[in-house]
């Protein structure tokens, strides 16, 4: 079966899927996009995606691309057209078209992308083998909480974690703090047993998977701390885990080469993993959305 992307009003071969030369989001990176998982056959946190991606436009000021009830509807479709049970819709909408120039073009028209691509299903096994971690600096701009397509830091960053066979870097600021991954939110359960992930702030994107963690967490009655972590704190923590739409919730075994805890899947994050499957399933995704920022 040929897969089928919408782009800008119409279903097309994605093969044949395109924008414009002159796209701002081609030119600029002057766009935003969502990532949103599913799972048998659901979207999981649609509502938290839709709000995310309005604070985004909304920081931007790029229009939204149509309505927030038509855009559900071209998602449904892209999803049953290219029929994906188990992986994601990909949204990306640009401030559109326009002769090369910085500033904003006059009368925009947001161009809208929208793609579905098929992932085997959360397998609880290989998400508790656990993955190994590298820290390095977060030479990215300040505006974490708008999930721009302007994705160069986080792209070398990636490229520089995979030379060093990890799976992810994790992003240290001025203050010698992990913010988050290039791709993921960073989590750990300290030394003293506390889970803590930073605090929703311009510092970091804001994971529709960290909210559902939190809310997961809330309901078991397991306490955790919203706030920075240093990089020595995450070297002495017991347990460490990620979490991402694309990566779900996936244990941490290793810090820049160093065993985290006993070098295996900690007690606590093979329970979150389980909580969060088990809250996704129940709830859909996370209910409150809060802040961005
Ligand atoms: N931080 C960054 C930088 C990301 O790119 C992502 C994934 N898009 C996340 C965190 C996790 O967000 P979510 O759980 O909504 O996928």
């Amino acid at each position: 079966m040929s897969r089928i992307a919408y782009v800008n009003g119409q279903y097309v071969p994605h093969l044949e899927a395109a924008v414009h030369v002159e796209d701002r989001g081609y030119q600029f990176a002057d766009g935003v996009y969502e990532v949103i998982t599913l799972h048998g056959g659901r979207m999981v946190g649609e509502k938290g995606h839709m709000d995310r991606l309005d604070h985004s436009l909304g920081e931007l000021r790029i229009d939204w691309p149509m309505s927030r009830q038509a855009l559900s509807v071209v998602i449904g479709e892209v999803i049953r057209r290219n029929r994906v049970g188990d992986g994601f819709v990909y949204i990306q909408v640009t401030r559109g078209v326009a002769r090369r120039d910085h500033p904003f073009p006059e009368n925009p028209e947001s161009s809208l992308v929208v793609t579905a691509r098929r992932m085997p299903p959360i397998d609880k096994e290989t998400l508790r083998q656990g993955v190994s971690v590298i820290t390095i600096p977060d030479i990215r701009w300040k505006r974490h909480d708008i999930k721009s397509v302007s994705l160069l830091p986080n792209v070398l960053g990636k490229q520089q974690a995979r030379e060093a066979g990890a799976y992810e870097a994790w992003l240290v600021d001025d203050d010698g703090n992990v913010t988050e991954g290039t791709s993921s939110n960073a989590w750990i359960v300290t030394k003293d047993g506390e889970l803590v992930t930073h605090n929703a702030s311009y510092a970091i994107l804001n994971g529709i998977t960290r909210l559902s963690v939190l809310e997961a967490a809330d309901e078991a009655g397991i306490k955790f701390s919203e706030r920075p972590f240093s990089v020595d704190e995450a070297l002495e923590a017991k347990e460490a885990f990620i979490t991402s739409s694309t990566s779900h919730l996936k244990a941490v075994t290793r810090i820049d080469g160093q065993s985290v805890g006993n070098g295996h899947v900690g007690e606590l994050t093979g329970r979150m993993l389980d909580l969060y499957v088990d809250f996704i399933e129940n709830h859909g995704g996370p209910r409150h959305t809060g802040t961005w920022n």
